[in-house]
């Protein structure tokens, strides 16, 4: 009998080791899948923004891509694309503004669609820093032509 409950014993503490072993997502959250990229011009941008490529336009596929990150407060200026462009927000809580339009908040997850030749911009909201996938289609036409920063009165007019 006392045989049997060491056997018993040691099959429940072997169990418990395989799964404690098996265990190994518990503490290692991943926030990106893509590297921070490189600081991005500060003619086209207020504040830290960095861009990492991932598609390369090419006459194929005539599509460019890549993640952008924004630091809280920082934002592109506004601009738009002959062919208008799709947001994938991959990280944070950033905000996206439509010319004449209220300033949308904008979170992991969500998709935008921003139409051809529309004035607009995208960055991070003021406390929270937000990092989105950029995918330019139909490059042929163009890809984007950038105009005046954003005011910080601009900026802070969200409600
Ligand atoms: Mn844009």
């Amino acid at each position: 009998m006392r045989y049997l409950n060491i056997k018993i014993i040691a099959s429940v503490m072997l169990v418990a080791m395989f799964l404690t072993s098996c265990d190994n997502t518990t503490n290692t959250e991943v926030e990106h899948v893509f590297e921070k990229g490189q600081l991005a011009p500060d003619d086209f941008f207020t504040g830290n923004v960095y861009v990492t490529g991932l598609i390369d336009n090419d006459s194929i596929f005539t599509t460019a891509g890549g993640e952008v990150y924004f630091e809280a407060g920082s934002r592109s200026n506004w601009h738009s694309h002959p062919a208008g462009q799709i947001l994938i927000v991959t990280a944070g809580v950033g905000y996206h503004q439509i010319k004449g339009e209220p300033i949308e908040v904008i979170h992991k997850g969500d998709v935008v669609k921003c139409p051809p030749d529309v004035d607009h911009w995208h960055g991070a909201s003021k406390d929270a820093s937000m990092s989105h996938i950029y995918i330019v289609p139909n490059t042929e036409k163009g890809i984007v032509e950038w105009k005046e920063p954003v005011t910080d009165e601009q900026y802070t007019g969200i409600n």
